[in-house]
């Protein structure tokens, strides 16, 4: 069982990932590392392959589509690992300022991913998914593709609408919570009426890419998330804290 575990934290972007997945084990820290391209998650797999507390997502990020680092090749190896991986993400939308450009071509990208990933069923599938200023359209795919139903689908960061919100909790979707989350008041809202059962907690690490981080920078940022959650909701830290840490022990299979 896992003290913390990191939802949603970009491990393999940290140049000193597998360290800190190593001193982090010894504290209780399990990670979902979400990955950007198909490519860095394969990598990341090999990278991590001795991390018993890491899982390692199949991801492809929409800036990596808006920038034009991954094209139609990218979206079909993506498929291709999707359709075995029990751990998907960072994949999504972004309709924001640095996607709204190619928002066609994501979403053309995210449903064909999907389509793929419910074809191909596997138990415990968790996807970490990526919407801003675009929730609805996310959801329309997750719903229309059958994957909203047939994998565990984690909202990352969630900054849509309270209608966006609440269709999203009648879908059966999971919302992992940061700190710049709980920085805007419409965050720390969603984070006290959520359902409890659908509270996880994340980093979304690190803040710079490609650089080395800190352990001690992820713990602080869990805890601080988790303290915060837990006085926005009225409810016990410790309590909340295991019941998080129960959920995605379970979600990211570590226990066995
Ligand atoms: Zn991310």
């Amino acid at each position: 069982m896992m003290r913390f575990v990191d939802m949603h934290c970009h491990l393999d972007l940290m140049t000193n990932g597998v360290e800190i997945a190593r001193a982090a084990h010894a504290e209780g820290i399990g990670f979902f590392c979400t990955t950007v391209t198909p490519v860095g998650a394969i990598d990341a797999r090999e990278r991590f392959s001795t991390c018993v507390n890491v899982r390692v997502g199949t991801g492809l990020h929409p800036w990596w589509i808006a920038d034009g680092t991954c094209g139609d090749a990218d979206v079909g190896l993506l498929e291709e690992l999707a359709a075995r991986a029990r751990y998907i993400g960072e994949v999504g939308l972004d309709a924001g300022k640095r996607g709204a450009e190619s928002i066609e071509a994501q979403a053309a990208a995210f449903e064909r991913t999907m389509r793929t990933v419910f074809e191909h069923p596997l138990p415990g599938r968790v996807i970490s998914i990526h919407a801003i200023r675009s929730a609805s359209r996310a959801l329309d795919i997750l719903e229309r593709t059958g994957t909203a139903r047939s994998a565990t689908c984690v909202l990352h960061w969630f900054s849509g609408t309270s209608d966006e919100l609440w269709r999203a909790v009648r879908l059966g979707c999971l919302f992992s919570i940061n700190e710049h989350m709980l920085a805007t008041k419409r965050g720390r809202e969603y984070a006290r009426i959520l359902p409890g059962d659908r509270l996880l907690l994340e980093t979304d690490a690190p803040p710079q890419l490609g650089n080395p981080y800190r352990l001690d920078a992820i713990e602080r940022s869990l805890t601080s998330t988790l303290e915060q959650l837990a006085q926005i909701r009225r409810v016990n830290a410790a309590t909340l804290g295991a019941q998080i840490a129960d959920r995605s022990t379970r979600l990211l299979d570590f226990a066995s």
